[in-house]
């Protein structure tokens, strides 16, 4: 959501003529925070703190701050950094340009905190990151309560966007030559509970899936309390709807899901769990787990590994509990002492670490289908690999056999899985083991990088066998 958020702002800024800058001294400097994140603040002030003196350098320089913290610390941002010219929160996004510009026009720091939404974010422009794949949001706020989460006072309550609205910008992303889209909310099956249609997410992957040219379909997240049966069929039954799904547990212990106010129950999430795996049995299920939660005892600690040590998760995403000022669990007694948090992450870590290496295991030898990201692995220089994500959303590293076609970034190759590791698989294919199609993402990745060398597009060939490729930047090939 946050990073998302950045791609608007950073369209907005464009849109009111601004460039990025490559090098060298920007003149407007924008953090998009996150308040979700551990020690949020300490990271905002020490940057602001660093930018005090080069804003002190270069007269006309202009420093803006937003997102949740921005929403939570409002005025005490410019009494803490009084060298910051714009503050805006969640609710006013679009609000950016207007705000820098009074900032400069009035010589004062503006400060601009709205309590709801002004306009669904989604309308304003945005500056894609990748071509090939996008975000769309669908809701924006969330109608829980968990006691450990601060979205629900600085995003709001949930605000559903309209169903045509969105299907129109998952279009026009195709349209762009997006093959995948991510559809976005705090909580994606109780899409609809604005406009008083439950089944209203359901249909909507399946609107998806009548949409010519997209080829993958992924969400984030849903809620194990509100996920129901017709979500499940509708995965199954719409082709383009990845094998993937994020599910988020947070806790196995039933008491600590109730100190957490979770309406679900550990017996009731594995259910889930069944259910997907009964109907897309290759479904990889990813989930967010929270490890030290006030009053969480070994008993209940254990509970958690159970399930995790049942749920087989492909991959999760692990914290360590910590106070956020504002929330319903900082001020819970029983605040467990770092050491036995650590002690227990570490086991969780160690637990689920060999699962998802387990699981990849059982990868190697069986053929994925990769959309080729314009990210390169860190030991890429090394291995001459190329990298990208499979059907179900795994990291796979693959090398392109001596000869063979090189795909572009959006282009989707089927290679056969040589190797796994915990985090991502591996796959040096032989010949016969590699092919490449090239796709329309791909063509657009060749325009975009065209157009950023201030080349004139050729356009691109249907197919893009024999298009020509301008300002492609050079792809490691393993010799
Ligand atoms: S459902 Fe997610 S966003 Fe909503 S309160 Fe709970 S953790 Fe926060």
């Amino acid at each position: 959501m946050n990073v998302h958020d950045s791609e608007r702002l950073a369209g907005l800024l464009e849109n009111a003529g601004l460039v990025e800058a490559q090098e060298g001294q920007a003149d407007v400097v924008v953090f998009n925070t996150c308040a979700v994140r551990e020690n949020a603040d300490n990271k905002l002030y020490g940057n602001l703190g660093q930018l005090a003196p080069v804003k002190e350098r270069h007269p006309g320089m202009q420093i803006a701050v937003g997102g949740c913290l921005a929403q939570k610390d409002r005025e005490t941002i410019l009494q803490k950094a009084p060298w910051v010219d714009v503050v805006f929160g969640t609710h006013n996004v679009g609000s950016l340009p207007a705000l820098l510009e009074r900032a400069r026009h009035n010589n004062e720091a503006q400060l601009e905190i709205l309590e709801s939404l002004d306009v669904f974010p989604s309308t304003l422009p945005t500056k894609r990151d990748a071509v090939y794949s996008g975000w769309v949001s669908i809701s924006v706020g969330c109608n829980n309560t968990c006691t450990f989460c601060i979205v629900p006072s600085l995003r709001g309550k949930e605000r559903d966007r309209r169903p045509g609205d969105i299907l129109s910008e998952v279009q026009a992303l195709v349209d762009d030559g997006a093959i995948e889209v991510t559809l976005l909310g705090q909580n994606v099956n109780s899409y609809g509970v604005e406009f008083g249609d439950r089944g209203a997410f359901a249909k909507l992957l399946r609107a998806c899936g009548s949409i010519e040219g997209l080829e993958r379909v992924r969400f984030t997240s849903p809620h194990p309390a509100a996920f129901t049966d017709d979500v499940i069929d509708a995965m199954a039954e719409t082709p383009n709807v990845m094998p993937q799904l994020h599910m988020p547990l947070q806790s196995g212990s039933d008491k600590v899901l109730k100190d957490m106010r979770r309406s679900y129950r550990s017996k009731k999430f594995l259910g889930i769990l069944d259910k997907v795996r009964e109907r897309i049995p290759h479904a990889a299920i990813s989930t967010d787990i929270i490890v030290g939660f006030p009053g969480e005892t070994e008993e209940d600690f254990q509970a958690t590994l159970d399930v995790v040590e049942q749920a087989r998760f492909a991959t999760a995403f692990t914290f360590q509990y910590s106070k956020r000022p504002g929330t319903p669990a900082a001020e819970l007694p029983d605040q467990l002492p770092k050491s036995v948090v650590q002690e227990r992450y570490e086991r969780l870590i160690a637990l689920q670490d060999r699962i998802a290496a387990e699981e990849n295991a059982k990868q190697v030898g069986t053929e994925v289908e990769v959309l080729v990201t314009a990210q390169q692995g860190r030991k890429a220089s090394e291995t001459h690999r190329l990298s990208g994500r499979s059907r179900d959303q795994r990291l796979v590293h693959f090398s392109v056999p001596e000869g063979a076609a090189v795909p572009r970034p959006g282009d989707l190759v089927t290679v056969t899985v040589t190797e796994a590791a915990p985090f991502h698989l591996i796959a040096d294919p032989q010949p016969a083991e590699y092919s490449v199609r090239r796709s329309r993402a791909g063509d657009a990745w060749d325009r975009s990088q065209a157009e950023s060398c201030g080349i004139p597009s050729s356009g691109s060939a249907p197919g893009g066998a024999k298009a020509v490729s301008l300002g492609m930047p050079s792809l490691p090939v393993r010799g």
